[in-house]
């Protein structure tokens, strides 16, 4: 399919939900997220050949939150390989983002690296031997590498918030570090964790910034390994099993693609060999995923054909 045509039904797909009114709610456990405009909708898609398709509001910075998971898992295994598999599971967890009670199960030991206590000992991991401000600094630093873009930034507001009303990070974070599953003081790895949430970027940054996953860990402007193709397959699978807490099998059924949601309403999806794709909608559903995001995730791979199932 040609650029104009892609252009074409990422217009239709926005045109299509940007009337609809069920369109769930926006997480207020973090009040700064609570003040977004639910209305919002962007929609962003980099196609192999690097071309972009856009609409709506694309090119708002939105708060990222657990999309920087893919990437803070992409930095540790670049650091530690299959040693990062010793202090974090990669199973899927049919239990919510935040839950403690599979934790006290399990030892400790997170189900996978995308739900809360999966994704902060991942932050530790990337923390040890560094200063925080060090480990935020690469984080971001490779995050602006990754979409060509150095304007990307921390939305300090959002960090500020999450810190001082992020009790149950703080408790999962005290209960590995009972385990030994964290190396750093608990404080220093929340830190870094609520920091590199608080990214913010817009739809069409953060699909360049997945454009590696789409094309079997290189970067396609460049062509230069971001990470071997091994790696781009596996963090692609765990998308798909992981990327939408006990929403993960839904989004799999509906949109047959990987993807990762935050609850800032958006969520990275990949296309393998085909297309990175991002879209943001801040109402979420029940399980914390964006209703809107979820629902242009499934027209767009139906009209396009990308579902990786066939
Ligand atoms: N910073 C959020 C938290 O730890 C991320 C959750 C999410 O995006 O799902 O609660």
């Amino acid at each position: 399919m040609s650029a104009s045509q892609l252009q074409r039904v990422v217009t239709e797909i926005a045109d299509e939900l940007r009337t609809r009114t069920d369109r769930g709610t926006v997480a207020s456990y973090i009040p700064e997220l609570a003040r977004v405009d639910a209305k919002s909708f962007g929609l962003a898609v980099i196609d192999r050949d690097g071309n972009a398709a856009v609409a709506g509001d694309a090119d708002e910075p939105f708060s990222i939150q657990s999309i920087s998971k893919v990437f803070t898992l992409t930095l540790a295994l670049g650091k530690a390989g299959d040693r990062l598999w010793k202090r974090v599971g990669r199973e899927p967890s049919g239990t919510a983002f935040n839950s403690i009670v599979q934790l006290e199960y399990e030892k400790g030991i997170p189900r996978n690296p995308f739900i809360n206590a999966g994704a902060i000992a991942v932050t530790d991991l990337i923390l040890s031997g560094h200063q925080p401000k060090e480990a935020l600094g690469e984080i971001l630093r490779f995050m602006r590498f990754l979409a060509d873009d150095h304007s990307i930034g921390i939305d300090e507001a959002v960090a500020a918030s999450e810190q001082r009303t992020g009790y149950r990070n703080f408790a999962l974070a005290n209960y590995m570090k009972s385990y030994g599953v964290l190396e750093n003081p608990v404080d220093f790895t929340l830190g870094v964790y609520f920091h590199h949430c608080a990214i913010a970027m817009s739809c069409r940054q953060l699909a360049m910034a997945g454009r590696f996953l789409a094309r079997s860990g290189r970067n396609p402007a460049t062509g230069h390994a971001v990470v071997p193709p091994e790696r781009a397959k596996r963090i692609n699978a765990i998308m798909l099993m992981c990327g939408h807490y006990d929403g993960s099998g839904e989004f799999a059924y509906r949109v047959g693609l990987p993807g990762k949601s935050g609850v800032g309403g958006g969520i990275l999806a990949i296309a393998p060999g085909t297309a990175s794709i991002a879209v943001w909608s801040p109402g979420l559903d029940v399980t914390g995923n964006s209703r809107l995001g979820q629902l242009a995730l499934e027209l767009l791979s139906k009209r396009m054909g990308w579902s990786i199932f066939g």
